[in-house]
């Protein structure tokens, strides 16, 4: 199925990050464990499809009318790196 917007949405702990998808149906779908892993017999949804639920109405409803949809949300940026650990400043002090 097309999909016709993309959310990223960095996961609480930093580690990874969740994409919420808008399908040319009108559903949402994410990919963070609180979606993949739902109860059968429950409405599929999570925190991020919950959050980005109204946005996802009204980019639907241009989309059905055929207006152009802004440009998806780029993937956001990268933490900057932690600072070096213990072992890493250790290996700098190596002369190799
Ligand atoms: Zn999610």
């Amino acid at each position: 199925m097309d999909v016709i917007y993309a959310w990223a949405e960095p996961s609480s702990h930093g580690t990874t990050t969740y994409e919420i998808l808008l399908h040319a149906d009108g559903s949402l779908s994410c990919n963070c464990p609180g979606w993949v892993f739902q109860r059968p017999g429950k409405p599929r949804g999570c925190k991020h499809t919950n959050a980005y639920a109204s946005d996802a109405r009204h980019l639907h409803q241009r989309y059905l009318a055929g207006e152009p949809l802004p440009s998806r949300t780029a993937r956001p940026t990268p933490p900057p790196p932690s600072p070096p650990s213990r072992i890493s400043r250790a290996l700098d002090f190596s002369n190799e």
